[in-house]
């Protein structure tokens, strides 16, 4: 099974069966609201509190629950987090910050290993040139 870590202090966020990081709407002053994703890529599901109430479209930013950083790239909108997979092999793994958006990125030494959802042609840029098979 997939394990997942932030990539800024290294705590693990994949608690029992989901991935769990903070989300807070752009440009919103609220204080977010916690998102528990899958561990298995691809799978889009995202379990919230009934409370919640982002809609799909919405810019959402990602932070680690523990260190409090913001997982966001600078230029882009997508959030980055590290996984090692069963086999002990190192990963970072980006995903759309657009609630909706279903893009997902494998990445290793800076290239794209694989790329989930049906909007991940959208961000492959991001690692330069990729190969449109
Ligand atoms: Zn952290």
């Amino acid at each position: 099974m997939n394990d997942y870590f932030c990539p800024k202090c290294n705590a693990p966020i994949k608690i029992s069966n989901h991935i769990i990081l903070k989300a807070i709407p752009k440009s919103s002053n609220t204080l977010g609201s916690m998102v528990l994703f899958e561990p298995i890529l691809g799978d889009f599901r995202v379990t919230t509190h009934k409370t919640c109430t982002m809609k799909d479209g919405m810019h959402i930013e990602f932070y680690c629950p523990i260190c409090n950083a913001n997982l966001s790239a600078e230029d882009e909108y997508l959030t980055h987090i590290n996984m090692t997979d069963s086999d002990g092999d190192n990963y970072e793994i980006w995903f759309s910050e657009i609630t909706g958006e279903h893009a997902t990125y494998k990445i290793k030494a800076g290239k794209i290993a694989d790329k989930y959802g049906e909007h991940s042609s959208k961000y492959t840029n991001h690692w330069g040139s990729f190969p449109t098979y």
